[in-house]
């Protein structure tokens, strides 16, 4: 993987190595910080860097902040602004990744979330695949349960509660699959370690409601769009039971990394036909068209990095 050139912190853009924290950092002893995951996809044929919702991925952001009582001089679309100088300052033009993250920046010792000062960094880099496998993943249940919203609320972006993801992704990992599904604690399906979840059953989209401990992620309310809009698809959100993941026609994760994984088999249990679905398919195609800006009617969507880019460049 590679590294980042340069990183907003502290309220200006420097090398990436000139971005460093203390050891007492609070943020990083207990945890109080959030994080976000936005991508950039570049458009070969317009010459452009694409940056996917940046104004929603923001938005959430600063909603996680506001959880742990931050307070951080700035909006949504400040945040997107200094995004785009940073990439214009590294000049990417490939697919990259890039992590925001608001942290208590204080070097103290004391658990509390009050009597703090906050700080954001952001930094970018290439990226190109999160999951190897996107096309027929394994998956298991996890034996660990999903964290709840009174004990640490997984619609905030928390540093943190990332401990519950990593117990969950790393046994499912050395257990030989490629991701896991948590259940939460009254044993409805939430979501995987870092991604969203969807079942195809009787031909419609199904999908955990937000008040079952998941992120509202920013791809699942895109896919959710794109199934209604451009595919003539029902989504419902309710609560689904772990046997009916079993027996559904298809199964898909989504998540800025990963975009769409297919998931075709669950506990050695091939799901539907065993191999990815034509609803599955289809989604991963329009996702992919929209990401790119190829999508007229969502460009919205896409925020452009670099200005008239096709007719400035070298002739
Ligand atoms: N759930 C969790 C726990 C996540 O960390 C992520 C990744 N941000 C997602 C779901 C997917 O959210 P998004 O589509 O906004 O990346």
């Amino acid at each position: 993987m590679s590294i980042p050139l340069f990183a907003y912190f502290q309220g200006k853009i420097v090398p990436y190595p000139e971005a460093k924290i203390s050891v007492l950092t609070h943020g990083f002893n207990y945890g109080t910080a959030v994080f976000g995951g936005l991508r950039a996809y570049w458009n070969q044929e317009q010459e452009q860097l694409f940056l996917f919702r940046p104004l929603d991925h923001y938005q959430r952001q600063l909603n996680s902040a506001k959880l742990l009582r931050m307070e951080l001089d700035h909006t949504p679309e400040s945040l997107t602004q200094v995004t785009i100088e940073l990439i214009r300052q590294s000049n990417y033009r490939q697919d990259i990744y890039i992590r925001p993250i608001a942290y208590k920046a204080d070097e103290v010792i004391g658990v509390r979330l009050h009597d703090l000062h906050d700080e954001i960094a952001i930094v970018a880099l290439p990226f190109e695949r999160y999951l190897k496998n996107d096309t027929n993943a394994h998956v298991t249940f996890s034996a660990w349960r999903r964290i709840d919203d009174n004990a640490i609320p997984a619609r905030g972006k928390i540093s943190g509660a990332y401990i519950n993801s990593s117990f969950v992704k790393t046994d499912a990992v050395l257990a030989g699959f490629d991701e896991a599904l948590v259940l939460t604690q009254e044993g409805h399906v939430s979501e995987a370690s870092a991604m969203n979840i969807f079942m195809v059953k009787d031909g419609r989209l199904v999908t955990p409601p937000i008040t079952d401990n998941i992120l509202e992620g920013i791809t699942r309310r895109s896919v959710i769009e794109l199934a209604q809009g451009e595919l003539n698809l029902t989504v419902y959100e309710r609560p689904i039971d772990r046997t009916e993941i079993y027996l559904c026609e298809e199964l898909f994760l989504t998540g800025s990394a990963a975009q769409i994984v297919a998931v075709t088999r669950v506990d050695h249990r091939p799901i539907g036909t065993g191999v990815m679905g034509p609803i599955t398919a289809s989604l991963r195609e329009t996702f992919e068209n929209a990401i790119r800006g190829r999508i007229a009617k969502l460009k919205h969507w896409n925020t452009p990095v670099y200005i008239n880019e096709k007719i400035t460049h070298k002739n």
